[in-house]
């Protein structure tokens, strides 16, 4: 990809948001994003650097310049996983009590700037503002505290005997995490990973998604503020083909925690099997949301609605409506209802809905699905076109109606406001067709009947499965994805697993004494 690949303008009216200087180049270190302060440069070793090169960010709203950002490769790479290696003996000796003195110090930070936080991220990827403001920056603190809580208070395990001898299991510190992230959640996104791999004693190297590289730029900032040690967090900007590749082969580090696409996970995966480096993969999904005969069809039709959710881009998202033959007409009523009074519009307008798709690219792959589906003869009932009305990137909720088992609608991962529906007649039926993709991320069960939502649970191969509800996360579960949907489980004590070397230390009878 060239830098000229990463502009996303999609003839988008002129509004310069960010009001960044356009093409300033390498000497341009900060600018202005909504009228904040954000440095365009990698974070290494608690210093910003500059690359000689640099890509341009653009604002999904209305195509506006944002800035020019440091385009990092293998040289950035290196130096950050030094930098992050360097810090690795003494932060990782520092313990859990003061470790998350500090973490909990950065989490304080980010709630002091949530506004500032939210305000970015709308402008960087589209998200919704009232939603970045009391949902996803909030969360963004909590995956910060709940993590450094969670190392001191929650993580260990009864020491057990084995004929007199004492198993003593400890998670210790593995080195320097590699962590990658998507654009569709960035800064909660990374934080999910920051939080649990700084309190298990690891140091960081992140590579957020180079259509999103903003909130990280200005959290980096945030930790030097609260205290972090030099070296333990570190960003490097740029994009997947380079500072990802670079990032994932480098020997130097001990962990790759990444979320994104099937095919950039396999590209990971044969990068790390080099070096044997763990992986913990979050990926993609097709997830059914599955309405049963017994379903109350205002709540199926709101929890369906609930799908459109960021613009589609959600991985979670139940793009796949299943619904009982005999409710199925009186459902699509309930639900084309619902749908059709949502109001699209600016992300920072409190009265949108939904907002634009984050970037052309991915907006015009969007539209390909659609125009291909309907080249198919699949037929659309709602939306299935650019909403003209406001131009640039803004794709309107789409419903496509009894789509053709197998074709590619139903079975690949859109990642936009097309949702599909299908009908089935029995139990079976709704298995076959919610387990019939190569994806296991999530599954959403609409039912009057707890006993039969249980029968319908049991059988589905889902990470996370959501009865008369959607989106409700603990951070001590479990998340991830099976089949095609991810590698591992993270939250609780599973993000511990991954981000630690747990050992097992056995002891004599008669304890670390030796002699009789
Ligand atoms: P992507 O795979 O294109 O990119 C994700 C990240 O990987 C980016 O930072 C990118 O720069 C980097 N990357 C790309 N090529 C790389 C390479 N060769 N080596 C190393 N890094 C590389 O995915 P995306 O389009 O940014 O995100 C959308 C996808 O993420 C969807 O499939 C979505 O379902 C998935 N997702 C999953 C979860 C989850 O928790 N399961 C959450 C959010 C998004």
């Amino acid at each position: 990809m060239t830098a000229t690949d990463a502009a996303g303008t999609a003839g988008a009216a002129a509004g310069n948001v960010g009001a960044g200087t356009e093409g300033a180049g390498a000497g341009t270190a900060t600018i202005m994003a909504g009228g904040i302060p954000v440095d365009t440069r990698h974070f290494i070793g608690g210093e910003r650097v500059a690359s000689p090169e640099t890509y341009r960010n653009t604002s999904p709203i209305d195509g506006g310049f944002l800035g020019d950002i440091s385009r990092g490769g293998e040289h950035e790479v290196d130096q950050a996983v030094v930098a992050a290696r360097e810090a690795f003996a003494a932060w990782a000796a520092l313990g859990p009590h003061k470790r998350g003195v500090i973490l909990h110090r950065i989490a304080d930070l980010v709630e002091q700037n949530l506004e500032t936080l939210a305000n970015i991220e709308t402008l960087d990827n589209g998200g919704l503002l009232r939603s970045n403001l009391r949902g996803v920056m909030p969360r963004v603190a909590h995956n910060i505290r709940f993590f450094a809580d969670y190392a001191i208070n929650d993580l260990g395990h009864p020491d057990f005997e084995t004929r007199g001898h004492t198993n003593h299991v400890t998670w210790d510190p593995s080195g320097v995490a590699a962590l990658i992230t998507p654009w569709n959640a960035p800064l909660m996104l990374a934080t999910w990973k920051i939080g649990p791999a700084l309190a298990a004693g690891d140091t960081v190297v992140l590579k957020p998604a180079e259509w999103t590289p903003l909130t990280a730029s200005f959290f980096a900032d945030l930790t030097k503020q609260a205290g972090l040690p030099a070296g333990v967090f570190n960003v490097v900007q740029g994009y997947g083909k380079e500072a990802g590749a670079a990032l994932v082969a480098h020997p130097g580090i001990s962990r790759i925690s990444f979320t994104g696409s099937v095919p950039t996970a396999k590209t990971i995966a044969k990068a790390a099997a080099d070096n044997l480096t763990p992986t913990s993969f979050e990926l993609g999904g097709k997830s059914p949301c599955i309405v049963l005969a017994d379903a109350d069809l205002e709540l199926a039709a709101s929890l369906a609605v609930e799908q459109y959710d960021n613009a589609g881009q959600v991985c979670l998202s139940g793009t796949r409506i299943l619904v009982h033959e005999d409710i199925a007409e009186a459902f699509a009523e309930a639900f084309t209802k619902k749908a059709q009074s949502l109001k699209q519009g600016d992300p920072r307008d409190p009265e949108s809905d939904i907002g634009p798709q984050v970037h052309v690219t991915h907006f015009e792959r969007i539209k390909g699905f659609v125009d291909r589906a309907r080249q198919e003869g699949q037929s659309v009932l709602m939306g299935g076109e650019p909403n003209d009305e406001l131009g640039g990137l803004y794709f309107k909720p789409t419903l496509i109606n009894d789509p053709t088992p197998g074709s590619e609608i139903v079975t690949q991962e859109v990642f936009g406001p097309v949702l599909t529906m299908q009908t089935f007649a029995t139990d079976d039926e709704a298995i076959d067709l919610a387990n019939g993709t190569e994806f296991g991320l999530a599954a959403v069960v609409v039912s009057g009947d707890r006993d039969h939502a249980k029968t319908i649970t049991d059988r589905l191969v889902a990470g996370t499965i959501w009865v008369n509800c959607f989106f409700v996360r603990d951070l001590r579960a479990p998340f991830g994805g099976s089949k095609k949907s991810g590698v591992g489980r993270e939250g609780g004590t599973w993000s511990f697993d991954f981000y630690a070397d747990v050992k097992n230390t056995v002891v004599a009878p008669n304890g670390w004494k030796t002699g009789s």
